[in-house]
């Protein structure tokens, strides 16, 4: 299909950006499992959830667009999680292991954050305004993710930094 015009454009990055949060949602229960701290273990839990909701959100946006909700294989995601199962195989002490694990999930977020900044520019430009009220919505909760991660980041990144007895 050829992309001509803007809105082209935005029905394209809404299926990437729909084929982006189902892939994570596969993902993150596998980095639940790999964490060991209580508190990260409950921030993958909560963002699978909010991440469930996302994905209806997503979905209800095409409708400005006129055209299918059907996802478009987000391969720079698919990249990101291909990167946090690499890590996960690693034989790493449980501190330093969710230390990496919240590494690999804030760069997914910050992708996440980077797709609805754009999805939010178009949809204003176009006239969206049900999918940029949806869309701000999705990106509040990558933001506030992203937020909390780095937070518990300070205490679990210290716990990381000190040698095994
Ligand atoms: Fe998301
Ligand atoms: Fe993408
Ligand atoms: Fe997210």
């Amino acid at each position: 299909m050829a992309l001509k015009s803007l809105a082209d454009a935005f029905h394209d990055e809404l299926r990437d950006v729909l084929s982006a949060e189902k892939q994570l949602l596969k993902a993150l229960p596998k980095m639940s499992k790999a964490a060991t701290a209580p508190q990260l273990i409950r921030a993958f839990e909560k963002h699978l959830k909010e991440t469930k909701a996302q994905v209806e959100r997503v979905e209800k946006a095409f409708g400005d667009t006129g055209k299918a909700a059907k996802a478009k294989k987000c391969e720079a995601m698919e990249g990101l999680i291909t990167e946090a199962s690499s890590m996960m195989e690693e034989d790493a002490s449980p501190e330093v292991m969710d230390a990496l694990l919240i590494a690999c999930a804030q760069k997914v977020e910050h992708y996440e954050i980077a797709t609805y900044g754009t999805l939010c520019t178009w949809a204003e430009i176009l006239g969206y305004s049900q999918a940029l009220k949806l869309l701000k919505a999705n990106i509040a909760e990558e933001e506030a993710t992203d937020e909390a991660l780095t937070a518990l980041a300070r205490t679990i990144n210290a716990e990381a930094d000190e040698p095994e007895e």
